[in-house]
């Protein structure tokens, strides 16, 4: 297991998404504060204009993003490892409109992430009434299936939060659905983004769960540590938590630079 020390928080927000607070400079900041030994920031990307529009930066923000996250690489050199990333969405039709943003410069991570069941926006509390009118098995069946593809389109160096349609407390009937979408991602060689974040959302659980962490783990998927912040004050939340629950499964812990893997 990675040294407390060593550690990086590679998902972390901007205000260009519209819903974070904060200067990237002070996640920096309060990643050197916590002994973290570097940070990767990976604001929402661009998507098409009819995507999930007020969420996200727009197409011409992306320059800005990049400046600013270069600036407090600047700033923080020697100090602490500042590193480019995004966080994409998966959501089919959009592939080649991502791919194109992809190629637009030179990432060091980027997380793809499914957010979307057809329309729904199933992770935003505005939509929750939503789960009342969705079985269960369906709608991770459904999200699954999503989670296969974005594993399969070969975008992506990692999956987002796993389990997230267990956001509100809504929990799978079984795991099947998603252990068949972990067989995918083991089969792709992607990583899973292991979220602190569920950890302040009402299911109150990181995601992946524990059993689908060692469900991943048995299938020497890695891990990529991160606390999702969208404020400072989040950056590197609860990763005690994620070492030992990481730690009990056999889970091992990578970051990436320049979308390659480094143990
Ligand atoms: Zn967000
Ligand atoms: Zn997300």
């Amino acid at each position: 297991m990675t040294l407390p020390s060593l550690l990086f928080d590679s998902h972390m927000h901007t205000p260009l998404c519209g819903h974070a607070n904060g200067h990237p400079r002070e996640y920096a900041q309060a990643a050197l504060d916590a002994g973290l030994a570097g940070i990767c920031f990976t604001d929402h990307m661009p998507m098409p204009a009819w995507y999930d529009a007020p969420w996200r930066m727009r197409l011409d923000q992306l320059a800005e993003y990049v400046d600013t996250v270069r600036e407090v690489q600047a700033e923080y050199a020697g100090r602490l490892e500042v590193r480019l990333g995004l966080e994409a969405d998966f959501h089919p039709g959009t592939e080649r409109f991502v791919e194109r943003v992809l190629n637009m410069c030179a990432w060091d991570y980027v997380i793809g992430s499914v957010h979307y069941i057809g329309a729904w926006g199933f992770d935003n509390p505005e939509f929750v009434a939503e789960y009342a009118d969705r079985d269960s098995g369906e709608l991770y069946g459904q999200y699954a299936a999503l989670v296969e593809g974005a594993a399969a389109c070969g975008l992506f160096d990692s999956i987002g939060h796993l389990d997230l349609p267990k956001k509100f407390g809504h929990r799978a009937p079984d795991e099947s659905a998603l252990l068949r979408a972990l067989d995918k991602v083991a089969e792709h060689d992607l990583a899973l983004d292991f979220n602190t974040a569920g950890w302040r959302k009402p299911v109150a659980e990181a995601y992946p769960s524990p059993e689908l962490t060692r469900a991943a783990a048995a299938r020497n998927v890695p891990f990529v540590l991160g606390s999702d912040a969208h404020k400072p004050e989040e950056v590197g939340f609860r990763f005690r938590e994620a070492l030992a629950q990481l730690g009990e499964a056999g889970g091992r812990v990578v970051t990436f630079t320049g979308r390659e893997r480094r143990e």
